[in-house]
C-alpha cells in the first residue's frame, strides 16, 4: 500500500535562523501521535533547511506571529500546487480569521487532538474549515523525527498558567487552564534524550497552588531517584523564588537556570499591568535573586520597556537597576501589545496602535519596535536600544560572567549563563575571552552529544 504523506513545517522566519535551542516541539508532538500505518510523516525545520519544500499530500505549520508572513508565504506557495494546508500553533489560535483567508484548514487550540480527525477527513474528503483541539496531555515525542541540529532537548511538563497578567496571550491560549502532564511520562521523554541541556518550554512551571507545587516537587524527586542527570532551564513565576523546598530539589533534578519574569521595578507599573505577584514581592527583588543563587540556580530575568504607564525617567531607572542587579542572563524587550492580550484590545479600542495593516505588520511585533502610541514617550526605540547599549557592555558582560560563578558557586551556572547570552542573544561579540569560553563549552556539549547513547 503506497503510504500518503504528512508534512510537518516549522517556518522558522529570519529571526530564527540556525537558532539551534529550541526543537520544534509542537510538531514533534503531533508527528509522534499518527497512529495510521498508511500515513508517513516527516518534519522540515526551515531555520536550518534551505531546501525546496517538498511536495506532500498534505503540509500541516505551525504558527507564530512572529514569522507568520513567511508562514502564508509557504501556504501560498502549496496552494499553487492544490495540496491542501493546515494551520496551528499560538498565532492561528489567537486569529483564526484571518489564518482561515490562507489555509484550507485552521486549527485552534491543540492541534495533537485534532489531527488524526484531520488526516481521516482528508482521506474522505470531508476536510471542514476549523477544527477545535484539546488533548489529555498523554503523549511521548519521538524523537527520531528529529534531525540532529539541536543542542537542547525541548520539553514540557505543563501548559497554560493561572495567572492573568494584561500584556500576556497565554490565558487566551489555553483557555485559562494550568495543566500538568504525568511527570512520569516527562521523565521517561527526558532519559531517551541525547542532549546534556533540556529546555522547559512550561510557560510557568511553578503555578499557583499547593496542588501544582506538589506535581513539581514529586517530578524533581522522580528525576533525582532515576538519575537522569541532566543540566535544565525552566520557566516560573515569581512566587517559586521564595520557596526553599522548590529550588533545592530543582537544584539536585539538574536545574541551572530560572527564568522569570521581573517585568519592572515599580509598584504602580505592575498593578497597572495586573502583574500582582510581582507587585507583592517588589521589595524582595534582590532577597529573591540572592536566594535562588544561594541554590546554586542562575537568574535570567525577563523585562520591559515601553509599557503604556512607562515614561524616559521609569525606564532609565529601570535599565540602571538591570545593569546593577545580580541577574546571570538579560532578557530586555519591547513592550508588544499581543493579540489575546488584554492590552491589545485596550489599544486598540484607544485607538493607539500604530502599525494595524495585518498581517503584513505582525512583521513588526518583534519585541525589538514601538508598535503602538506611548502617551509619554516619543523617542521609545532609541531609548530601548540605549538600554541594550548599556547593559551589553564588555565591562558589564565580563563581570556579570564572574558573578554568576561568584554567586551561585557553579561553573555549570557560569557557563550555561554566558553560553545562553552569547547564542540567544549574540551579547558578546566585543568581548573576546568570553567568545573563547563559550567556543570551548560548545566543543564540550558536541563531545557529550556524541558520546551519548539514545
Ligand atoms: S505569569 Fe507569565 S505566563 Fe502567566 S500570565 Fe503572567 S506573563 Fe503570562
Amino acid at each position: 500500500m503506497k503510504k500518503k504523506k504528512l508534512l510537518l513545517i516549522n517556518p522558522g522566519g529570519k529571526d530564527f535562523r540556525h537558532n539551534r535551542f529550541y526543537e520544534p516541539i509542537e510538531l514533534g508532538i503531533v508527528a509522534s501521535l499518527v497512529t495510521a500505518p498508511n500515513w508517513e510523516v516527516k518534519i522540515v525545520d526551515l531555520r536550518f533547511e534551505d531546501t525546496d519544500l517538498p511536495e506532500a499530500d498534505i503540509v500541516a505549520l505551525s504558527s507564530r506571529i512572529i514569522d507568520i508572513n513567511t508562514t502564508y508565504d509557504i501556504i501560498r506557495h502549496y496552494k499553487t500546487k492544490g495540496i491542501k494546508t493546515v494551520i496551528g500553533g499560538t498565532h492561528a489560535t489567537l486569529c483564526p480569521d484571518e489564518a482561515q483567508k490562507y489555509a484550507d484548514v485552521v486549527v485552534i487550540g491543540e492541534a495533537e487532538g485534532v489531527l488524526m480527525q484531520i488526516l481521516k477527513d482528508f482521506e474522505n474528503g470531508t476536510l471542514k474549515k476549523i477544527y477545535k483541539g484539546c488533548t489529555d496531555l498523554k503523549y511521548t515525542v519521538n524523537r527520531n523525527y528529529y534531525k540532529h541540529y539541536y543542542k537542547t532537548a525541548t520539553l514540557q511538563l505543563s501548559r497554560g498558567c493561572p495567572l492573568a497578567c494584561d500584556f500576556c496571550c497565554v490565558g487566551k491560549i489555553h483557555n485559562r487552564t494550568h495543566r500538568y502532564r504525568d511527570f512520569k511520562d516527562v521523565v521517561s521523554e527526558i532519559k531517551k534524550t541525547k542532549q546534556k541541556l533540556l529546555f522547559f518550554t512550561d510557560e510557568n512551571m511553578y503555578g499557583f497552588s499547593s496542588k501544582n507545587r506538589e506535581t513539581v516537587l514529586s517530578f524533581f524527586n522522580e528525576m533525582i531517584t532515576q538519575k537522569v542527570n541532566k543540566h535544565w532551564i525552566g520557566m516560573a513565576s515569581i512566587n517559586a523564588g521564595i520557596d526553599d523546598e522548590f529550588l533545592s530539589l530543582a537544584r539536585k533534578s539538574g536545574c541551572i537556570m530560572l527564568l522569570i519574569g521581573f517585568e519592572a521595578i515599580e509598584e504602580d507599573t505592575l498593578t497597572s499591568i495586573n502583574k500582582k505577584l510581582n507587585a507583592k514581592l517588589i521589595h524582595d527583588y534582590d532577597r529573591i535573586i540572592k536566594n535562588i543563587h544561594k541554590h546554586r540556580i542562575a537568574v535570567c530575568g525577563a523585562f520591559m520597556l515601553g509599557l503604556p504607564t512607562d515614561n524616559e525617567r521609569v525606564i532609565k531607572k529601570r535599565t540602571e537597576f538591570i545593569v546593577k542587579s545580580k541577574i546571570d542572563v538579560y532578557f530586555v524587550t519591547m513592550f508588544t501589545p499581543f493579540p489575546g492580550s488584554k492590552l491589545f484590545d485596550d489599544l486598540q479600542q484607544e485607538n493607539k496602535i500604530i502599525y494595524n495593516n495585518y498581517p503584513q505588520d505582525w512583521d513588526y511585533y518583534n519585541q525589538n519596535m514601538p508598535v503602538y502610541t506611548n502617551d509619554h514617550i516619543n523617542n521609545m526605540r532609541d531609548l530601548f536600544l540605549e538600554c541594550q547599549n548599556d547593559i551589553r557592555q564588555p565591562k558589564v558582560l565580563r563581570k556579570r560572567f564572574l558573578m554568576t560563578l561568584f554567586e551561585t558557586r557553579s561553573l555549570s551556572c557560569a557557563l550555561y549563563s554566558n553560553y545562553y547570552n552569547f547564542n540567544h542573544f549574540r551579547a558578546f561579540d566585543r568581548v573576546k575571552s568570553l567568545r573563547i569560553i563559550n567556543n570551548l563549552f560548545e566543543r564540550y556539549q558536541k563531545w557529550i552529544y556524541k558520546k551519548s547513547k539514545v
